[in-house]
């Protein structure tokens, strides 16, 4: 069942997404030469929180489009915001674009513009298309009207170039305090597009800048900056999310009213969505900040940090983002599929370990005190040449918990009392006895195992149902394991709330190749799913393992 619908989800993404409207866009502009054959992209991430796997999607369409246009795609920090940036920021980005596996052609800060941006609006200001507004923000609100009625001008809206020019100078020269006094384009208060009413594009910040410390105190807005910050790095398509469509042409304004001759393109798309999780910088910095999750890279968070501390791969991240497409609505995708593209990732990569999670002592009353046997197992069952290992067997081992049961109901092929299970590369055993506690829990079993049945005996006399993974008790390594699930589920009113079980610790054993681990390696659990040794916790005899992925799909 699982395994369809995997299929499935895999099959229809691709297909519905094979034609991408962008590269429709560019392969015209080709046509027609309007940027002389050129295709230059950009990235431009605020550097004020981690990325997450939204912003991997916007990574992967704009470094794609460069390569397989041969364009170039420059990496830019749009940092016009002095109190929320930082440059702890900054190197996480930087360290997340190459790990996706992408290199920047240039790398750039908005901030290197103020200079440049700065004379561009004195520009607008001596063409009469910008005033120094003293309305508060509250009164520029209040002045703006509604989406059903025109706006009113502000009383400064006539101010003369000389003036303006002379208070836009003295707002630069830290004359005024922080909301005195506004830059804004004189447009239109009565357009239909909000965006268009005489829009602020400065205002007085008295912070200091990670990047320009002190040397400045107004800073460029977002609709005024970035299309001089794309037309300064002659970039030919910006690509952005659907809820910047109403401010292109307010972007084409500024562009146009600057004489750019061939001035960028902006081109909306869909942003990602994904169950489970949440996509917005400013949320998840609450979580960090509120200690709701370990870190920024806490393997519960759709970061790409996070992402890379569970394990997640950067090939199964792009084969994502290849997958969902770009699209012009927006809607959300089931993060069932990213599971899905990192189990198709790793499966063919990693190699097979046995591991009990929540160990039950199994004792082997009719096997020989003492002895030990090594059985071969392959690595990887879909690929021979990925080896074998030896695995021991003797008297006592565990199993896992969950594949024993006291009462078991109809279709229960593991242990109960009296039934007979093959344990996985070694022999049948058959459960003969319960051991409780005190309490009423089953610390032991006692079995008995049929030497006539070891695995590559060629025995084939009677067929079981079951095949049990365990570990030897007396080889065990005790291993944690960092059992994740989904960061948020939905609650009664269906609304997302944090899952209070995202994370459960358990200790487990492994099978003694596993102390083999090098850093950063990845395994399949045999039955249990995909496995990462944590890079941080995982040191001298500890070692730790955070689930990437269960096994099966828990698609429906
Ligand atoms: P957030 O709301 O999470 O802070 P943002 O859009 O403010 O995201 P930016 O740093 O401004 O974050 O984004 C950099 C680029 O990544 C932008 O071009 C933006 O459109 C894109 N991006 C951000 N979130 C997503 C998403 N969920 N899906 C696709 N692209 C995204
Ligand atoms: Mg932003």
């Amino acid at each position: 069942m699982a395994a369809d619908n995997e299929k499935n989800i895999g099959k229809t993404e691709t297909e519905e997404t094979s034609s991408n409207f962008i590269q429709n866009i560019i392969d015209e502009d080709l046509k027609e030469g309007v940027y002389k054959n050129r295709v230059h992209t950009r990235f431009p991430p605020e550097p004020n929180g981690y990325l997450h796997i939204g912003h991997a999607k916007s990574i992967c369409l704009n470094f794609s489009l460069a390569e397989k246009n041969k364009g170039l795609c420059n990496l830019r920090f749009d940092d016009t915001n002095p109190v929320k940036e930082d440059i702890e920021y900054v190197e996480s980005i930087k360290e997340d674009v190459k790990w996706l596996g992408f290199q920047w052609d240039g790398l750039y800060f908005a901030s290197d513009y103020f200079q440049k941006m700065y004379e561009c609006a004195v520009k607008l200001i001596k063409k009469g298309n910008a005033y120094v507004c003293d309305l508060s923000a509250e009164e520029i609100k209040a002045f703006r009207g509604t989406l059903n009625g025109p706006g009113e001008n502000s009383p400064f809206r006539n101010r003369s170039i000389e003036e303006n020019l002379e208070l836009f100078e003295k707002m630069k020269n830290g004359e005024f305090k922080d909301g005195e006094k506004v830059l804004r384009l004189k447009i239109d208060m009565a357009s239909p597009n909000l965006n268009m009413r005489d829009p602020v594009v400065y205002r007085i910040s008295h912070n200091t800048h990670h990047n320009t410390g002190d040397e400045w105190c107004v800073y460029p807005m977002y609709d005024y900056a970035h299309p001089l910050e794309d037309a300064f790095e002659n970039i030919t398509h910006s690509i952005c999310t659907l809820e910047f469509e109403d401010h292109r042409p307010l972007y084409d304004w500024v562009l146009k009213e600057l004489e750019f001759i061939t001035p960028p393109k902006q081109i909306e798309f869909a942003r990602l969505n994904l169950t489970h999780t949440v996509m917005s910088k400013r949320y998840l910095k609450a979580l960090v900040e509120d200690g709701a999750v370990e870190g920024w890279d806490d393997p519960r968070m759709p970061t790409i940090a996070g992402l890379r501390r569970r394990g997640c791969t950067p090939e199964a991240i792009r084969d994502f983002c290849d997958r969902i497409g770009v699209a012009k609505s927006n809607s959300t995708v089931d993060m069932a599929l990213l599971e899905h593209c990192i189990r198709e990732d790793l499966k063919p990569k990693v190699e097979t370990k046995m591991v009990v999670v929540d160990p039950l002592k199994v004792v082997i009353t009719n096997y020989p005190e003492e002895q030990v046997e090594w059985f071969e197992v392959e690595n990887n069952k879909e690929d021979e040449s990925m080896g074998k290992r030896k695995v021991p067997f003797s008297k006592e081992i565990y199993i896992d918990r969950g594949d024993f049961m006291e009462n078991p109901p109809k279709k229960f092929f593991r242990l109960f009392l009296g039934n007979e299970v093959r344990l996985k590369g070694a022999y049948f055993i058959k459960c003969q006895e319960v051991i409780k506690d005190s309490e009423g829990m089953v610390t032991e079993l006692r079995c008995t195992y049929d030497p006539e049945t070891r695995s590559g005996s060629g025995f084939n006399a009677r067929k079981v149902k079951g095949t049990l993974h365990w570990v030897d008790a007396a080889h065990a390594q005790k291993i944690t394991i960092n059992a994740y699930s989904h960061l948020m589920v939905q609650n009664e009113d269906e609304e997302n709330v944090l899952n209070p079980e995202s994370l459960k610790i358990y200790k487990g054993y492994a099978e003694p190749s596993i102390k083999d681990s090098k850093h950063n390696q990845r395994y399949q659990f045999f039955r249990h799913g995909y496995f990462f040794a944590d890079p941080v916790l995982t040191k001298g005899d500890a070692y730790v393992f955070n689930r990437i992925v269960e096994l099966k799909s828990s698609y429906k």
